[in-house]
């Protein structure tokens, strides 16, 4: 039996990428082979092993055939026959299908070196077609090597319409969808991931809300981009640039879903757009299974940027709703974050990158001075239950109002 490493250790290294884990294939070999050898078979749906010594993963050389549409519609076909070149063949991309011997000698048949040189992702082989699950992990992987100046090459691009037209993405399971979709947020260009499932129209079929975001105008004033969509991706872009969670990049995304369905009539104006959007984050975070953590901080952005954007002139009530309805006393880093979620808004328009904003700092400072506050005994005797609410409710926005005379000046109205 062969044993060859494969797969993004052998092109991360090609790359110059440090790398973070390794995976092998092994030709010549039956189970029951790397079993006496003391290899753990690891229960999925082809066979996998444990190395008894690395613990790293050990796949015996497959090829696969498709039987029915859609995710896992494939049998798979494994013997100790199969070739190196049949295993690399149903591999995704030429860049993930180099294999590497023991001696470092690199065993590369469908031009994966070249097109790493060429900065080309390209499917292996017409197999492609047979998962749907490549389109999302191709799209993932322009978002992780989209500053290197990757692209897709034409002929994948054709193929990838093709599977959508096809209705084969309409298989695709909500769950897988959404770990595709984390993975690639929290890639460093997230916005090529979306533009690349565009570019293929797969993007209309499992982000409808998203895709419809293109094509709506914005006034010119505010948004020197004008197109929705292209300000979507911008602020999405921005927030991975910083650095921020992934939660965050969520909430960048969906944050203006609402202006898809602005009436025709009040174009390019907005008014309303926060709490329109609402339904449309709860029902496309419904629909892909999107953890709580995430839909919550999407929800929160959706229906509070405008107000956080308006920081400057809010009376010191308004404020402390804001404060409450965000239950920022409570979950300050979340309350943090959904400031990310706003400054990355303001800086993903053309042109406005670097414009200051102030309203983060402010609003931090404003919910700090706020926070603190606390009743002593003495403030507390002789109060009842709903009057000790009241009494906090008072200081702090006292304390709101002294942060709003500090700040006097230091905001851009
Ligand atoms: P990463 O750096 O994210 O681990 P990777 O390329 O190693 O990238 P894995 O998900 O670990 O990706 O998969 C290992 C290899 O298995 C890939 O390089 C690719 O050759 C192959 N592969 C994984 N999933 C698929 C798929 N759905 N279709 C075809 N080939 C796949
Ligand atoms: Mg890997």
């Amino acid at each position: 039996m062969e044993v060859y490493l494969v797969g993004g250790a052998v092109r991360d290294r090609l790359l110059g990428l440090p790398v973070h884990e390794r995976d092998w294939v092994v030709v010549g070999a039956r189970p029951e082979d790397l079993e006496r050898q003391g290899y753990v078979s690891v229960g999925k749906e082809f066979p996998v092993f444990l190395h008894p010594e690395t613990k790293e993963e050990h796949a015996l050389a497959r090829m696969e055939r498709k039987v029915a549409p859609g995710y896992r519609g494939f049998t798979t076909q494994f013997s100790p026959d199969v070739t190196l070149e049949e295993d690399l063949k149903r591999r995704d991309l030429t860049i993930n299908a180099i294999a590497e011997k023991p001696s470092g000698e690199l065993i590369d048949p469908y031009g994966g070196q070249r097109d790493l040189q060429a900065r080309v992702l390209r499917h292996v082989s017409e197999a492609f077609v047979e998962d749907p699950v490549r389109i999302l992990r191709l799209a993932r992987f322009a978002a992780r090597f989209a500053d290197l100046g990757f692209k897709v090459a034409d002929e994948t691009m054709s193929l990838m319409k093709h599977m959508v037209a096809s209705g084969e993405v309409n298989a695709l399971v909500p769950e897988r969808v959404w770990q595709e979709t984390e993975r690639a947020l929290g890639e460093s260009r997230p916005d090529a991931f979306f533009q690349t499932l565009r570019d293929c129209g797969a993007l209309a079929v499992i982000f409808p809300e998203i895709d419809a975001l293109y094509g709506v105008p914005q006034p010119p004033k505010w948004h020197p981009e004008v197109d929705t969509g292209v300000h979507v991706m911008l602020v999405v872009r921005y927030a991975a640039k910083i650095g921020a969670p992934t939660s965050v990049r969520f909430a960048a995304l969906t944050h203006d879903l609402g202006k898809a369905l602005t009436p025709q009539e009040i174009l390019p104006s907005h008014r309303g757009h926060e709490e329109a959007g609402v339904p449309l984050v709860e029902a496309l975070s419904e629909r892909l299974r999107v953890p709580n953590g995430f839909r919550e901080l999407a929800v929160l952005a959706a229906r509070h940027h405008a107000v956080v954007h308006r920081a400057a002139e809010l009376r010191p009530e308004t404020m402390l709703k804001l404060f409450e309805k965000t239950d920022a006393f409570r979950r300050p880093e979340r309350f943090n974050e959904l400031l990310l979620v706003c400054e990355s808004d303001a800086r993903g328009r053309t042109g406005l990158e670097n414009n200051p904003y102030p309203q983060a700092a402010y609003l931090r400072r404003a919910r700090d001075a706020a926070a603190v506050i606390q009743l002593s005994e003495e403030d507390r005797a002789g109060l009842k239950g709903a009057e000790i609410g009241e009494k906090i409710r008072a200081l702090r926005l006292a304390a709101v109002t002294a942060v709003k005379k500090e700040f006097a000046g230091k905001l851009a109205g």
